[in-house]
C-alpha cells in the first residue's frame, strides 16, 4: 500500500478556491494509486475567522486569563474546523473520508501545553481507515497526553504532524503544500531570476535559513531526516512538482551541469551587529568573560572568532546596545558595526571541493564589497558584509555560481 501524506498549510485552505485545489491534489494522489492522509492547518491568517491567531485574539483582550491547558483546547479547534470543512468537500466529490483529531490519530505527546513534543504515535486507527479505502483528514498541530488531555505542538506544528505521521505509517513521501513553488535558489524579492530548486538535502534546507525555516518547520525536517522520509515542498495553486528534500545529493547534481550545482542557494539574514573586543596585554580569559556575560544576559551570539588579539562575534541589531553596555561595564572597549548582513552560500557538494571560497571572494571583490568576517561548515560558507551591500552580494553570488541557469527537471 503506497501511502502519501499531504499537508496543506493555512494559506492553502484559506479560501474556497484554494480548498478546491486541495481536493484536486488529493484526487491526483488517489489517481496515482496512493492512500492519502491529508493533514490540515487552521484556515487562513490573522483576521480570518478561524485562523489560529484569530482564535488567540478572542482571549488576548482578557489579559493572560487563559490557562495553557484551555489555550490548547481553544487552538485545537482551528484545525478541527479546517479538517471538517475539507471533509464536506470530499463528500461532495464522493471521496470516502474520515476526520481525525491528533489524539484520535494516535499522536501521543508530553504534557507541555502549547508547545508539546510528540512522544509516540500509534498509527493503528489511521492504517485501518486507509485500508477501508478512506482518505484520512487529519487535524494538524495537535495531539493528546497519555491522560487524554488535548495538546498543541507549537506554532507551525502542522508540519511536524505531517512528517511524524509520515514516519509512523511509513509514507512514501510527505508533501508540504504551501504558497510558493518550492525552495528557491535565492529570495525572489532580491534576485529576479531566482528559481525553484528541483532537489535539496535535509542539511541544505536547514542551512537555507531563514528561507528553509519559513516554508517548513525545522523540527519537521529533523524528524524526516532521522528516518529518511522524503519531503516535497510544493505549491497548492499549481501542479509544479516542487522541491524534493531528501538525504542524497545525487539528484541535485543531475539537475544541472555538475559545476552549476556545486551551490544550491544563496540566502541572507539582515540586521546583525559585529562586535570586536580587543584583548589587553597578556589577557587570556577574555573569551570566557565575554561569552559568559552574553549568556547570562540571554544574548545569543553568532559568527564567533577568537584569536590572541581579541574576540569578534555578532549579535542581532536589537541586542547590540545592551551587549555594548555590558561589555563597557566590564571595562572592555568594544567597537561595534551595526546593520550588517550574513550571507550564506549553501551547497552539500562543497565539502572538500577547492575554489569555492575563492569564487566567493572574486564575486564580492569585483563588486567592491568588503568581507567583514567569514565561517564555514561542510555545506555552507557564511560571509558578513555591510548591510548596504547585502542585495548586491546576494545577486553577485547567485550569478557567480550560475544559479540563474538552473533548469527544472520534470
Ligand atoms: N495553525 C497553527 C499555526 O498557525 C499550526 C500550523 O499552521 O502549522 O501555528
Ligand atoms: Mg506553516
Amino acid at each position: 500500500m503506497k501511502i502519501r501524506v499531504q499537508k496543506f498549510g493555512g494559506t492553502s485552505v484559506a479560501t474556497s478556491e484554494r480548498r478546491e485545489r486541495v481536493v484536486h491534489h488529493i484526487r491526483q494522489a488517489l489517481n496515482e494509486g496512493c492512500r492519502v492522509v491529508a493533514v490540515v492547518s487552521a484556515m487562513g491568517r490573522k483576521g480570518d475567522p478561524y485562523a489560529t491567531d484569530t482564535l488567540l485574539d478572542l482571549v488576548s483582550e482578557n489579559g493572560e486569563s487563559l490557562s495553557s491547558r484551555e489555550h490548547d483546547l481553544l487552538l485545537s479547534c482551528g484545525e478541527i474546523i479546517s479538517a471538517s470543512t475539507l471533509s464536506s468537500l470530499l463528500n461532495r466529490e464522493g471521496i470516502p473520508n474520515v476526520v481525525l483529531t491528533g489524539g484520535q490519530a494516535g499522536i501521543i505527546t508530553n504534557n507541555r501545553h502549547t508547545n508539546a513534543q510528540i512522544l509516540t504515535i500509534n498509527p493503528t486507527r489511521v492504517k485501518n481507515e486507509l485500508e477501508k479505502g478512506k482518505v484520512v483528514v487529519l487535524a494538524g498541530f495537535q495531539g493528546k497526553t497519555t491522560d487524554g488531555e488535548i495538546t498543541t505542538l507549537g506554532r507551525g506544528g502542522s508540519d511536524t504532524t505531517a512528517t511524524a505521521l509520515g514516519v509512523a505509517i511509513e509514507a512514501d513521501i510527505v508533501d508540504i503544500f504551501t504558497d510558493v513553488e518550492g525552495i528557491m535558489t535565492a529570495d525572489p524579492r532580491i534576485v529576479e531570476d531566482a528559481s525553484p530548486l528541483d532537489a535539496v538535502t535535509y542539511s541544505e534546507i536547514c542551512n537555507l535559513a531563514f528561507q528553509g525555516a519559513k516554508v517548513i518547520h525545522p523540527r519537521a525536517v529533523e524528524l524526516a531526516m532521522q528516518t529518511n522520509v522524503p519531503i516535497r515542498v510544493r505549491s497548492t495553486m499549481s501542479d509544479h512538482p516542487g522541491t524534493l528534500v531528501s538525504s542524497t545529493h545525487e539528484k541535485n547534481q543531475l539537475a544541472g551541469e555538475v559545476s552549476d550545482r556545486l551551490i544550491t542557494g544563496i540566502t541572507q539574514v539582515a540586521n546583525v551587529t559585529q562586535i570586536k573586543v580587543p584583548a589587553g596585554e597578556g589577557q587570556y580569559d577574555l573569551q570566557l568573560k565575554v561569552f559568559k556575560a552574553m549568556s547570562e544576559n540571554d544574548i545569543s551570539v553568532d559568527f564567533i572568532n577568537i584569536n590572541p588579539s581579541g574576540v569578534i562575534y555578532t549579535v542581532f541589531d536589537h541586542e547590540a546596545d545592551q551587549a555594548e553596555k555590558i561589555l563597557r561595564s566590564m571595562d572592555l572597549t568594544p567597537s561595534l558595526m551595526s546593520g550588517c548582513a550574513k550571507v550564506s552560500v549553501v551547497g552539500a557538494g562543497i565539502a572538500g571541493v577547492p575554489g569555492v571560497m575563492s569564487k566567493i571572494a572574486e564575486a564580492l571583490t569585483e563588486e567592491d564589497i568588503p568581507i567583514l568576517q567569514s565561517a564555514d561548515s561542510h555545506t555552507t560558507i557564511w560571509v558578513l558584509v555591510p548591510g548596504e551591500n547585502m542585495v548586491q552580494a546576494v545577486r553577485s553570488l547567485h550569478r557567480k555560481f550560475g544559479l540563474h541557469k538552473v533548469q527544472m527537471m520534470y
